[in-house]
């Protein structure tokens, strides 16, 4: 594939660099779009996104959106509330309260109460993921797998777009003053020079990629200036490759932001971003095929991943052309997750069995270099479990499974079995195979959570990197 060098100015719409602009419940009617919609599914979005987060963009809905193709669209049900989301006494709960024309205070009350019903633990990250320093708990941080710290920069806690399936809304408000980054990048500091094991900080929320440049630099160089030896690798999980790129082309600091990547490679620092990439319409615009490019230009690389979801991209073609897609452009196919616990999850989820078939096909139709994708993985407590497949042993039918990562490095790789259940989508559906009483992780699981005095331990409410 040969590309003609695009200028800066080539991705101006209309001779302006394009001005992100966002639509929410507040002004989506307003979209010449949206009119084709019937008044009752207007409502629809207006009722389900008063209880699950919704916002898109101008970028999404001119050019990802396929509006004859809606509602089945999958990018538009990637960012729009649809009504399948929510359970319908829930949806008719919220739906009397708009109607009634309650207030704004009444409104987020009763969508408050749905969501406690939807995750009655919405904000339960596990206790014993989050670091401590100097006896200090680090609340920004979350540090799990040995190798890798997870990194919550405090202006990073929203996104371009919020896709529909995610439930990261308690997270979703920012703090907006320079001071917070800095103390927090010294604490990310101090913590790295106790852990000599960690060799990778992942920057993840939301979305750094929200932030501008001046932020993010106030939490990179920081890190480059420790000059660190066992940090190898930066990580920055984002989909503002899928949801704006133009943050990369056009935007007033794309040029320092390019030069800021630049120096992370300088610096002997792998420079990796986790690019978020739900369907191949994510990478077909002539902006994200310029956006990944003058990424991997600074020495960059990007690897992607992304979940499957049902109504998005519960098909093996469009997993084989999406890695397909990433590897032609010089991406690195990385995880196919499971789709974790969210609110709406009943309107995403798919089968485990049925997970491991779509990956196992769409496996099967790409070349050795788009291989490197992992998966079906699920990011649960006790770490990331591949399903390797169904099979039979001694007669009996079971899912062979492993742990990509685990909370304890040793389980790693090896392989173990649960009984074959048709309808199980979740680490916590399965039973082990062959009568035996639990997995051979929880015995010390168990033994985990009693040293660090641990009550409710939720395996679903972790966050899924
Ligand atoms: C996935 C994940 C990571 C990164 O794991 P890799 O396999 O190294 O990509 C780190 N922390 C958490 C909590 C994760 O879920
Ligand atoms: S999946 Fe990522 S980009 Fe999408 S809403 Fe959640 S945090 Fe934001």
């Amino acid at each position: 594939m040969s590309h003609p060098e695009y200028t800066t100015e080539s991705h101006y719409i209309d001779g302006n660099p394009p001005k992100y602009k966002t639509y929410t419940l507040r002004n989506f009617r307003e979209l010449p779009q949206i009119q084709k919609l019937t008044e009752e599914h207007q409502f629809a979005i207006e009722v389900v996104g008063s209880v699950l987060p919704f916002k898109s963009n101008n970028y999404v809905i001119d050019q990802l959106i396929d509006w004859d193709k809606v509602p089945d669209d999958p990018m538009f049900q990637l960012t729009f509330p649809q009504r399948t989301m929510l359970k319908d006494h829930h949806f008719n709960k919220m739906a009397d309260v708009i109607r009634s024309g309650a207030g704004r205070d009444e409104i987020k009350k009763t969508a408050n109460e749905i969501r406690m019903e939807l995750n009655p633990n919405p904000a339960g990250q596990m206790e014993s993921n989050i670091p401590h320093l100097d006896g200090k708990r680090l609340d920004g941080m979350q540090h799990k797998y040995r190798e890798t710290l997870l990194f919550f920069p405090s202006q990073g806690q929203t996104c371009h777009a919020y896709c529909s399936f995610c439930f990261r809304w308690p997270q979703f408000v920012g703090i907006d003053e320079l001071k917070f980054a800095s103390k927090e990048a010294d604490l990310l500091v101090a913590y790295l020079k106790e852990h000599p094991e960690v060799t990778d900080v992942l920057f993840t929320g939301g979305d750094p990629m929200i932030m501008k440049t001046k932020i993010l630099k106030s939490y990179l160089e920081p890190l480059i200036e420790a000059d660190l030896p066992h940090l190898q690798t930066i990580r920055i999980g984002t989909k503002a490759l899928a949801f704006w790129p133009y943050k990369f082309v056009t935007e007033p600091d794309a040029e320092e932001l390019l030069g800021l990547f630049k120096k992370v490679s300088e610096a002997g620092k792998h420079l990796a971003f986790m690019g978020h990439f739900s369907h191949p319409r994510e990478m077909e615009t002539p902006i994200v095929e310029e956006a990944v490019r003058r990424v991997r230009k600074t020495g960059a690389q990007i690897r992607t991943q992304s979940p499957l979801l049902r109504h998005i991209n519960d098909d093996p073609n469009i997993w084989a052309e999406l890695w397909q897609k990433q590897v032609e452009q010089g991406m690195i196919p990385y995880y196919m997750f499971v789709a974790r616990d969210t609110g709406a999850r009943h309107h995403f989820d798919i089968p485990l069995e049925k997970a491991w078939e779509i990956f196992q096909e769409a496996y099967q139709k790409v070349s050795g270099v788009a291989r490197s994708v992992r998966g079906p993985s699920m990011s649960a407590g006790p770490g990331k479990v591949q399903v390797l497949g169904v099979t039979e042993i001694e007669g009996q039918k079971v899912f062979a499974l492993r742990f990509l990562q685990g909370r304890n490095p040793d389980w790693v790789h090896r392989p173990f079995y649960a009984e074959y259940n048709p309808e199980a989508v979740w680490l916590n559906d399965l039973k082990p195979a062959f009568g035996e009483k639990e997995f051979f992780y929880q015995r010390e699981m168990v033994n985990q959570q009693t040293q660090q005095g641990l009550s409710d331990f939720d395996e679903r409410t972790v966050f899924d990197e």
